[in-house]
């Protein structure tokens, strides 16, 4: 998914190479294993739950196999990690074990695992359960992006901002860093609508759509299609002093795309109001706010734009 940065992106698959990393200190599993998979994708190994924990930090795999019993810690323990990290909670795991003793399969599921796999190992069926679990998987990242783009702009729809929002929300006031959120509305698109029709009123909502996302430019900078002709940006770690260069450089882009406006409109050509907000760590309490409290004053600053004549940046100063 071009356009929804930041955490989204990493659920992403190692499309046609999936990345299948086993962790087990057994060699003759290790070597099994490998034979039985090694045309599925990408193979790694580790031999210790810190080894698997580094190579899952450099390159997130798309399925992990997971011995119980490893040098340095237990396979369970390594899973729940796995699985309270939002970064890797959603790469299966499926465990390898020799013997199940009462209590096991509810222990290997409570912690989150897919499936597990019994010794002596049997080549068809490690391979029928790796396939089930990697084809799975892929259906479901393809399900989420779907669900997290909207369709018409390519953008990251409403609900990939506010779940994105939700994160960086509480990032920021974890870490004590600003956070700006840019409410983004087309100026009399109605009128544009009524004079060229839907289907140009559609063309116009890309283009603008395209021209946001090629000037917010930080990885975990997220821009969105918030509704119909409005957009929102959420710019992590960012003060009101970047925010508004960088809102003042959209402003000039979009008027430069000297798009035709209808004839009854203020402007010749289209032209948006925009309202932002700075949540920040100095100035404010910022445990007094709710992210929703936040949208709603950038959202009330754009409604002071369009009041006071459109084509205009308002900054939402959040009362202490
Ligand atoms: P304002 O300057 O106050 O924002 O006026 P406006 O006309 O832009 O606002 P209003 O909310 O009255 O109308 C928004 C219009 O945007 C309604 C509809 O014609 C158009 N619109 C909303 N979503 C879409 C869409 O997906 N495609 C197209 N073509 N038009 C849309
Ligand atoms: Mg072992
Ligand atoms: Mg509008
Ligand atoms: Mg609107």
């Amino acid at each position: 998914m071009l356009f929804v940065q930041g955490e989204i992106m990493s659920h992403r698959m190692n499309e046609s190479n999936p990345e299948i990393l086993i962790v087990d200190d057994d060699s003759s599993v290790v070597i099994t294993l490998h034979q039985v998979l090694q045309d599925f994708g990408r193979i790694r190994f580790a031999a210790t739950g810190a080894q698997a924990l580094d190579m899952i930090k450099e390159n997130r795999p798309d399925l992990i196999l997971l011995d119980v019993e490893l040098p340095d810690t237990n396979g369970i323990e390594l899973c729940l990690m796995l699985k309270e990290n939002t970064l890797t909670s959603d790469i299966p795991v499926l465990f390898i074990t020799s013997n199940i003793e009462t209590g096991f399969e509810e222990k290997v599921f409570d912690a989150g695992a897919s499936d597990y796999i019994v010794k002596p190992l049997k080549p068809r069926v490690v391979a029928a359960r790796v396939q089930t679990h990697l084809a799975y998987h892929k259906a479901l990242i393809k399900l989420s992006k779907l669900a997290h783009t909207d369709s018409l702009s390519g953008l990251a729809n409403r609900l990939a901002f506010d779940e994105q929002l939700d994160i960086e929300f509480r990032r920021a006031r974890r870490q004590r860093e600003p956070l700006t959120i840019v409410m983004i509305d087309i100026d009399e698109f109605k009128k544009y609508n009524d004079h060229f029709g839907h289907v140009a009123g559609d063309d116009c909502i890309r283009l603008i759509g395209r021209e946001l996302n090629t000037i917010t430019k930080r990885p975990a900078d997220v821009v969105a299609r918030y509704g119909g002709e409005e957009f929102a940006l959420l710019l992590p770690n960012t003060e009101q002093n970047g925010a508004h260069t960088l809102i003042n450089h959209l402003m000039t882009a979009i008027t430069d795309l000297s798009i035709q406006h209808a004839p009854q409109a203020i402007y010749p050509i289209v032209t948006v109001s925009i309202g932002f907000t700075t949540l920040e760590p100095l100035s404010c309490n910022m445990d007094s706010f709710s992210a929703t409290d936040i949208v709603e004053i950038a959202d009330q600053a754009l409604y002071q734009s369009k009041d006071e004549g459109r084509n205009r940046v308002t900054y939402g100063k959040i009362n202490v």
